[in-house]
């Protein structure tokens, strides 16, 4: 059946490119542009990260392929180019598994990126995941009159046009970083070095140097961290109030012990008594500059989205003074940045641990389904992984890798129940319209 309704769509399409030559794989050449168009059968995923992979992965486990274009040149583009190296899984491995696939039993309770990126590695491998590697894409859209999506990415040979039913956007909450402009950054940049977490791999780069961190969620606290084991003298920015929590309380995993208290106690009273047990084991934070949310650390993570900081041992280094807490920054000069308070101090760098934003609003043409000022879906968790006309998102929960691989497996469900319907009715119809007197056997026409 797929290969009918391919040579249908190829034909279609022929009408709308009246100078297609048609080549190989179902891949249409113009004669007057480098645009290849690819008719595809399964759906089409946007971005090769984990949660990509997840995608795939479960779609094949039910007999679909896809094609995942993929815009760098390796799966989890994310961990492999753009984290430092020192960096483990923030959450428990148990929290952080794709479907299907559990991390192997010997890999510690919170593995190393080494190990992550060993992993998914071999989850690609074990579902023979090829991803199209060197695959931007730019721009995709539903064809009303086709009923399908166009995706047009470019890569070394130039514009490719997908034409597929469904179209799975899995391009990350991290996809692009938020870099911030100050006043004066210029001159600062002029005599210093001003980069952003993403491209910050060890503090052994800046051992001996003055650095100034701005940002503390997870990333910042924990590049504080690194510099002071490399002998560097770091700084933290906190401009706004926040939450720190030791990793582990009561010997479990602070975060695996708030999603099973959560089954019995309302939200506010878990926070509470997570507050509690943090004050007690780390002290009074806003003594330290730190000053807490008015919201508890899960009220205001399922209201916002902010994760509070898991404790690796900066708090620590802040207490013994080897890091120092700052307030904002008000300007930067040659060699110095100005804070909110008037005070002025000289560093050699600044890192930006100032987060990341998804880019789907660049790419994807479409209103209704993800919001144009965020790119994150309108529709709060558990709802925003699935659109209109086949589109879908894997992702974009705010929970992680926990919440990638439940829409990972809701989407492939949906996918596969809405490819079994359109079989039997497409099956129907040409069992209707076969003629009784030729001998063909109804399997051939059905193929
Ligand atoms: C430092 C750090 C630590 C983290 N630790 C944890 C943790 O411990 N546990 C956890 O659950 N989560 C953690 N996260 C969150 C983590 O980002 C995600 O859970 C995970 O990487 C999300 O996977 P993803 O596939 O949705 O997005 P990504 O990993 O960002 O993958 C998206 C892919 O899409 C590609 N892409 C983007 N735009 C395009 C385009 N236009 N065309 C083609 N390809 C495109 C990108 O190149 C990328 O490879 C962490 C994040 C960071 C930054």
């Amino acid at each position: 059946m797929d290969l009918c309704w391919r040579r249908e769509m190829e034909g279609k399409l022929a009408h709308d490119y009246l100078s297609s030559a048609k080549s190989h794989h179902g891949k249409m050449t113009s004669a007057h542009s480098p645009h290849r168009i690819s008719v595809v059968t399964g759906p089409v995923i946007v971005g090769a990260g984990p949660s990509g992979l997840a995608t795939a992965a479960c779609l094949k486990e039910k007999g679909i392929t896809s094609v995942l274009l993929e815009r760098s040149n390796c799966i989890a583009s994310l961990w492999q180019l753009k984290t430092y190296d020192r960096l483990h899984l923030h959450l428990p491995k148990q929290f952080c598994e794709l479907p299907l696939i559990p991390f192997p039993d010997h890999f510690p309770t919170y593995p190393t990126k080494q190990q992550f990126i060993e992993y998914l590695e071999d989850y690609a491998k074990r579902f023979d995941i090829r991803p199209e590697f060197g695959q931007t894409v730019e721009s995709a859209e539903f064809d009303e009159n086709l009923g399908m999506w166009r995706v047009k990415s470019v890569g070394e040979e130039g514009t490719t046009e997908y034409v597929c039913r469904w179209l799975v956007a899995a391009t990350g909450e991290n996809a692009e970083p938020v870099v911030p402009r100050f006043e004066g950054m210029e001159k600062f940049e002029a005599t210093g070095v001003v980069k952003h977490t993403s491209h910050y791999k060890s503090g052994r780069d800046f051992a001996g140097k003055r650095v100034l961190v701005v940002g503390c969620g997870n990333s910042g606290m924990e590049v504080c961290l690194d510099l002071c084991n490399f002998d560097a003298q770091p700084s933290l920015v906190v401009r706004d109030a926040v939450h720190v929590l030791p990793r582990e309380m009561l010997g479990t995993s602070t975060f695996g012990l708030s999603m099973l208290l959560l089954k019995w106690l309302p939200i506010r009273l878990v926070d509470r008594f997570l507050l509690a047990v943090s004050r007690f084991i780390l002290g009074d934070t806003t003594l330290l500059g730190l000053n807490r949310p008015r919201l508890g650390p899960l009220e205001l993570k399922n209201r916002t989205g902010k994760t509070p900081v898991l404790d690796v041992g900066t708090l620590a280094k802040i207490k013994t003074g080897d890091i120092k807490v700052c307030s904002g920054i008000r300007k930067l000069k040659q060699h110095e940045v100005e804070f909110d308070n008037g005070i002025t101090e000289i560093f050699d760098a600044i890192i930006l641990a100032t987060g990341y934003k998804s880019n789907v609003p660049s790419w994807l043409k479409e209103n209704k389904m993800f919001s144009k000022k965020d790119g994150f879906p309108i529709q709060e968790f558990p709802e925003g992984w699935r659109g209109e006309s086949g589109l879908y998102a894997v992702g974009f929960t705010k929970r992680g890798i926990f919440g990638a691989s439940m829409d990972a497996k809701k989407i492939a469900q949906d996918i596969f129940e809405c490819s079994r319907k359109s079989y039997q009715a497409h099956r129907h119809i040409q069992v209707l319209c076969m003629p009784r007197k030729t001998g063909q056997s109804y399997s051939r026409l059905l193929e």
